[in-house]
Order: C-alpha cells, then sequence, then structure tokens
C-alpha cells in the first residue's frame, strides 16, 4: 500500500469574468513510505497548489487522495486532525511562515501542543532534541525568530514540521528564498533527515537542479498536469518528453556551450484559456500538426525506463 496516493486530482478556481481557472488537472501520483518525490515545473503550473490540496490546506475540485488506504478527500477539519500529525509542510517563505512574537520554542513546541502531546517537561526536550536535529544551538529556543538569518529560520520551521514525526513531508519551493550558498545546506539537511529519520517527501520546486539531489522520483507539470514522470536518474540521463528536456537544457553546465541549450521560448498559457491539444504545442521545438488539436494522455511507453510515463505524441506509435 503507497503511503500517499493521488488519484485523478483537479482544483479549479473561479477567474476573472467567470472563466474558470484550471489551476491542477486530473493528477495521478503515489508516494511510498520513505520515498521522495520532486515535482518540478515553471511558476504558475500548479504544483504548489497540488501539494496544498493533497495535505487539504485547500479543498480539492475533484479527484481522491488516499493516505495509507483511508481516503481523506471529504474528510471534516476534526476527522483531519489525525492525518495532520502525520502530513506536514515547510513552505517557501522562512520570514513570513515564523509568528514573529513568539520564541523559537513556542513555535516548534506548538504542534505538540496543539495535539496534546506530553508534558511540558517531555515538550521541552523535545524542542531541544529537535533544535539539535536542525543543527541550531539549544539556547535558539528562547530567541526570536528576527534574531535568526533565512537558513537558519527554514532550519526551524523544518523543526516546527519534524515534531509530531511525520511520515510524510511536503516542500514546497523550501529553498527558493535562500541564497544559493544556504540552498545546498537545507537541501543537505533535508537529505540527511529523510535518510535518518526515513521520511517521505514531496519536494516542490521550479529548479530541477534542486529536485535532482534529493529525489528518487520526479514528476514534471504543465499547467497543472503531469507530462513526465520516472525515476529521477532516467529523467535527468534520458527526458523524453520536449518540455523536461528544455528545463534539463536550461540547467548551467560548463561543458555545455550556451548555444548548445534548448532555449524555452514564450512563457506559460493563461491557465483560464488554455490551448487546444498539448498545452505545451506553441513553445515546443518538435511540434507536429496533431499536438495542436489533441491532447496527449500520459501513459507508459515502451521506449522509457521501466516506470517512465510521458505524455507526448513522438512516442506514440513507440
Ligand atoms: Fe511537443 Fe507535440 Fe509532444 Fe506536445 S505532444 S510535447 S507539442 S511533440
Amino acid at each position: 500500500m503507497s503511503l500517499l496516493e493521488i488519484q485523478n486530482l483537479s482544483k479549479t478556481y473561479p477567474g476573472a469574468e467567470g472563466k474558470p481557472v484550471q489551476a491542477v488537472s486530473d493528477v495521478s501520483l503515489s508516494v511510498e513510505p520513505g520515498e521522495v518525490v520532486g515535482i518540478v515545473g515553471e511558476s504558475g503550473c500548479g504544483k504548489s497548489t497540488l501539494g496544498r490540496s493533497l495535505l487539504r490546506l485547500i479543498q480539492p475540485s475533484g479527484g481522491r487522495i488516499l493516505f495509507e488506504g483511508k481516503d481523506i478527500t471529504d474528510l471534516s477539519r476534526h476527522q483531519l486532525k489525525t492525518f495532520r500529525r502525520d502530513m506536514q509542510i515547510v513552505f517557501q517563505d522562512p520570514f513570513g511562515s515564523l509568528n514573529p512574537r513568539h520564541t523559537v520554542g513556542t513555535i516548534i513546541s506548538e504542534p505538540l501542543k496543539v495535539h496534546g502531546i506530553g508534558t511540558r517537561e517531555k515538550q521541552k526536550a523535545r524542542v531541544d532534541e529537535l533544535l539539535s536535529i536542525v543543527g541550531l544551538p539549544e539556547d535558539a529556543a528562547s530567541r526570536y525568530p528576527h534574531k535568526f538569518s533565512g537558513g537558519q529560520r527554514q532550519r526551524i520551521a523544518i523543526a516546527r514540521a519534524l515534531a509530531l514525526e511525520p511520515k510524510l513531508l511536503v516542500a514546497d519551493e523550501a529553498v527558493s528564498a535562500l541564497d544559493v550558498s544556504i540552498q545546498s545546506q537545507i537541501i543537505n539537511l533535508i537529505a540527511d533527515l529523510q535518510k535518518r529519520l526515513s521520511l517521505a517527501i514531496l519536494f516542490i520546486s521550479h529548479d530541477l537542479s534542486v529536485i535532482r539531489h534529493v529525489s528518487d522520483r520526479i514528476a514534471v507539470m504543465y499547467l497543472g498536469r503531469i507530462v513526465e514522470i520516472g525515476p529521477a536518474e532516467e529523467i535527468m540521463n534520458a527526458p523524453k518528453h520536449p518540455y523536461t528536456q528544455a528545463l534539463i537544457s536550461a540547467i548551467p553546465r560548463p561543458n555545455v556551450p550556451r548555444a548548445e541549450r534548448v532555449v524555452l521560448k514564450g512563457e506559460l498559457p493563461d491557465p483560464s484559456d488554455p490551448p487546444t491539444g498539448c498545452a505545451f504545442h506553441a513553445r515546443c521545438p518538435k511540434v507536429m500538426e496533431i499536438c495542436k488539436t489533441k491532447r496527449p494522455e500520459l501513459i507508459k511507453r515502451a521506449t522509457g525506463g521501466g516506470q517512465r510515463e510521458t505524455a507526448c505524441h513522438l512516442y506514440e506509435a513507440a
């Protein structure tokens, strides 16, 4: 049984002039215990909406979410409380996600208090333990968030997310707001914690060079849909979908001249007015006539690796 199984999930928002905005369309995905699944795509592709929908921080418009086999799609707030212990999130903004009026100790122990776990002494001991796990000094507990750098604040947010010993952590652009040098420290910390605690992680980022370091599998999203998914090594070494190829090509590599890189032209289409056929067709260097009218399904390809799925007409006959 998968730890998390998302079946045909969709999320639609009411848009301007009554046009619905389809942020997530028909996404199916599973996460196994202890597995790290990277979700990558440009800003606005629906990856954060997907992450928040599966945690029920926003209510999906359609589809099902199963956690350890139990359908949590329509559980009430009260019923969800038990599951919240097992599913935690770290947000992008380490400055906005911590209450500036609370000490770090209060912030990290809050989930324990909400769930009525442990005595005061035990909660304090757990805070000390969590601070040590994320590499912060014990005296951090008595200080306020503004005394810490961006990277240290993200460590505090991670400590809070780990307080209840979750089985699944959603890291939503968790390093995007940090300096590049600090990014690698936090990525290494998350990778280390994943191994030590056997955490399953859904690692959401617009940056494939970040995702590749931590993921067992990678799902590439474009305009609300998964267009390619498979083992991280296969996706990085032999991408099939032209959009994945362009994302990989954009990662600066010293031995590849800039002129040889695939440059993505144009911008992500308006989700309230999606293109017909393949949503990527106006930007795709390999576009064919069929791409303009028929949307390719995400299916297993004989040309791909064991678990590779790609939504592209190029592989239709393969
Ligand atoms: Fe390009 Fe066509 Fe494949 Fe879409 S279906 S990615 S337009 S080749």
